[in-house]
């Protein structure tokens, strides 16, 4: 746990949040500014700064992540519709929280290439 970690906090509730959905590892939250009818973030419940040093130091936790993700989109009724999940790490891709997290895009179109 990182005391300064806004998402780490959410995993204890002293940040409230929307739960979708939570296994003993993982916890899946509404994100507070969606960017679709579906946006939901899922997280591990220990702290890793993003998906690679996550991957690197616990790859079961990171396929629960995933894992975790599908069953959003089934909970969210986007599995058939289709869904984006992305991962922004570093400051090209805008990461503002290091705490990684997947973010589950659903219920609309979405462009590719993305902006
Ligand atoms: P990033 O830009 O790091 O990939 O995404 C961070 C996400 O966290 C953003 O989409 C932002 O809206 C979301 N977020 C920031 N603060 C909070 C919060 O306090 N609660 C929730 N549920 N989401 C948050
Ligand atoms: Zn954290």
């Amino acid at each position: 746990m990182s005391t300064d970690c806004l998402f780490c906090r959410i995993v204890e509730r002293s940040v409230p949040s929307t739960v979708v959905h939570e296994t003993d590892d993982v916890l899946a939250f509404r994100d507070i500014n969606p960017q679709a009818d579906t946006h939901v973030l899922v997280i591990p419940k220990e702290h890793y700064p993003d998906a690679a040093s996550m991957a690197a130091a616990d790859p079961k936790l990171a396929g629960e992540v995933l894992a975790v993700a599908g069953e959003v989109a089934k909970i969210e009724g986007v599995d058939s519709s289709g869904y984006r999940l992305v991962f922004n790490t570093g400051p090209d891709a805008q990461q503002t929280v290091f705490h990684v997290h997947c973010h589950v895009l659903g219920g609309r179109s979405f462009t590719w290439p993305p902006g």
